[in-house]
């Protein structure tokens, strides 16, 4: 199979193109007539045929053309159901989609008591067992998709997973806890690796076709953990964040042969074709998607830079399940994602890049990555080398960048990290806060919350979910009579619950926390200290000495700064009566009134445990407010299992 990942890319529209038709092939369930018909006090004939009456929406789609089929989108919304998969006068590619309908399945008619719900009142649910209101305004959503234009298929699965979330898979409690569009994205994921198996491998009856699970793990804490600023923690995040993008990318699209199922701060696990030797596939150049998938990770960066990459600081695991799935049918056995959420107790590191940044640098360790030597620079700088081999700084007038890097105790890329964070905070972010000062409280008190979800049981299918019985029934009286089900469409449907729960928690500390109104934005001139460069560095916190206290300010422009610390401790420290420092504009006013047209020492954090480092004075030549509102928290992690912020 040299070269074998080039088919794919050949074919990569016409998968997209059966992905969407698999997202779309129940389509007709996001409409109210179906929840009407479905609906217990229901009676009179069903007239409702949801495969059929929205599916002119894709008429003007070019047809499917694939594995020697040619399949129009509509028919193959109307017609793929389980009951033609075995049925060889159908097309393949229908039958295939009937069975990934199968195999994706929530409903087990025969274990559990279902209970049909009102006309008036049918509602959604988590699989924690928490109800929406009456759903309405299904059908109008669905006619604003733009299903005129199929071929943007990130847009239009974002806007599909928006609508879809609304709708329910089935009606039925407890069944109403899968919404449509995790059943669709699921059904979807099987559906396009079994097309991708068909290519790569040759078309199989398909009940014979198996699954497999991929996944792309690192330790996302440790990684994070390692800075000595939040700004730096920040970064960290943005960089796994990126990489496992790309990597998303690679797989469900350059290559389109899986779908990610499950993703946390940890890494994706993605549905693939059950191939053993997947991934040992060639791309054109003869790279093992392996090394594809290790190269687009470490391509993880922050703004699109290229020099900031993760580059090798983190290889991530990449897993291939060693057996395929499913077992067998009927009952079908518990996807086993839980086998790839198994913790990384340390994170590998490319040694050859190691090798590399250590060539002609014998300086001590980067506090924030702990992999480069300080001052470490990927331009050659041989003025500043020399400086260094004979023990020297180089002198102030050169204005060496990688001197200042070995001042901060860190590298430049970790140094340019930090940067591009604040950079980016100060061009889009300002009614954010990426300062501990900003968030700590006036006493400079803050607290770390943290929640975690339990989740491996639910994962692993020891959770009981469900009545046992058969048909309709009423309440179940003891545990005997749960019984488990762990469909692949429910574990999404968990997993995705507990995200979405914690990243509502992070939009309501709005509704818990006062939102600040102001910070102070000073206009000065910078004079150095005798041996100092002469301007203090875009994008740089500096302390400004008040008293005997530090006030937190960050260098936005060329003799612009805006504070970035909590106005009330700061006035508070400086001896503002209660009533003053209490109050928002008071204690603005009487900081800004210290302010004026004054001088004060300008210091340089240097990391914990070390004194700070005096460079200068500011001459403050106005102050003015800046109002743009922003929440005192900083939001840390809001994945599926672990949820952290920092809060006063
Ligand atoms: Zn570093
Ligand atoms: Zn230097």
């Amino acid at each position: 199979m040299s070269n074998s990942l080039k088919i794919l890319a050949d074919n990569r529209d016409a998968l997209l193109l059966a992905e969407i038709g698999a997202l779309l092939h129940d389509m007709g369930k996001c409409d109210e007539e179906l929840l009407r018909e479905s609906a217990s006090d229901f009676s009179g004939p069903k007239l409702y045929k949801y495969k059929t009456a929205h599916s002119h929406l894709v008429a003007s789609s070019p047809p499917l053309i694939l594995l020697g089929e040619s399949v129009s989108l509509r028919d193959l919304i109307e017609k793929s159901r389980p009951r033609i998969v075995r049925d060889t006068r159908q097309q393949w590619l229908m039958r295939m989609l009937g069975h990934s309908h199968s195999v994706a399945h929530t409903e087990k008619a025969d274990f559990y008591y279902l209970k049909k719900q009102t006309m008036a009142d049918t509602r959604r649910s988590t699989p924690f067992g928490y109800e929406s209101d009456h759903l309405t305004g299904l059908r109008s959503q669905l006619y604003t998709l733009p299903f005129n234009d199929l071929s943007d298929r990130s847009a239009f699965k974002f806007n599909l997973d928006g609508i879809f979330s609304k709708a329910c898979g089935d009606t039925r409690r407890p069944l109403n806890d899968v919404t449509l569009w995790n059943w669709s994205n699921t059904v979807a994921a099987f559906y396009k690796a079994a097309l991708a198996f068909a290519l790569l491998i040759g078309k199989i009856n398909p009940v014979d076709v198996h699954w497999r699970l991929l996944s792309v793990r690192l330790n996302g804490i440790q990684f994070s953990e390692t800075v000595s600023r939040i700004s730096d923690l920040l970064a960290h995040q943005k960089l796994i964040i990126d990489g496992l993008r790309r990597v998303r990318a690679l797989l469900e699209e350059m290559y389109p042969l899986g779908t990610e199922v499950y993703s946390d701060e940890n890494g994706s696990v993605f549905i693939v074709p059950d191939i053993d030797t997947l991934l040992d596939l060639k791309d054109r150049r003869g790279e093992p998607l392996l090394n594809l998938i290790i190269e687009e990770f470490g391509a993880g960066t922050i703004g699109s830079i290229h020099s900031l990459q993760m580059n090798g600081e983190v290889i991530p695991k990449v897993v291939l399940s060693p057996t395929s799935w499913p077992q067998q049918l009927n009952p079908l056995p518990i996807l086993p994602i839980s086998e790839h959420m198994v913790e990384i107790h340390s994170n590998q590191t490319d040694s050859r890049n190691v090798d590399v940044w250590w060539q002609n640098y014998s300086e001590d360790v980067c506090t924030v990555c702990q992999l480069r030597p300080q001052g470490w620079s990927p331009s050659d700088n041989k003025t500043h080398r020399e400086n260094r081999a004979r023990g020297k700084k180089c002198p102030p007038k050169l204005a060496c960048k990688a001197c200042k890097s070995l001042e901060r105790r860190i590298c430049s890329i970790c140094e340019q990290r930090r940067e591009s964070r604040s950079e980016q905070w100060w061009a889009k972010e300002l009614d954010t806060t990426i300062w501990l000062d900003e968030t700590a409280d006036t006493n400079g008190r803050l607290a770390l919350v943290v929640g975690k979800y339990g989740l491996e049981s639910w994962f692993d299918g020891s959770v009981l979910f469900y009545p046992k019985g058969h048909g309709e029934a009423g309440e179940v009286q003891s545990p005997d009579n749960m019984i488990e089900s762990g469909t692949p469409v429910r574990l999404f449907r968990v997993w995705e619950t507990t995200h979405k729960f914690w990243q509502e928690i992070t939009t309501h500390l709005k509704s818990c926390i006062d939102e600040v109104n102001i910070r102070l934005h000073i206009h000065g001139d910078f004079l150095p200290d005798s041996g100092n460069r002469s301007s203090l560095a875009v994008s740089h916190t500096y302390d400004l000495k008040l008293a005997n206290t530090n006030f937190s300010i960050t260098c936005v422009a060329e003799g612009e700064y805006l504070t970035v610390d909590n106005l009330h401790r700061a006035a508070f420290l400086l001896g503002a009566s209660k009533a003053e420092y209490g109050d928002e504009t008071k204690a603005a006013n009487y900081i800004l009134s210290r302010l004026h047209d004054s001088r004060y020492d300008v210091e340089e954090p240097t990391g914990y445990g070390s004194p700070n480092k005096l460079l200068g004075r500011l001459h403050i030549r106005n102050v003015t407010t800046e109002s743009t509102p922003y929440l005192p928290a900083i939001s840390i992690l809001t994945e599926p299992r672990t949820f952290m912020a920092l809060v006063h």
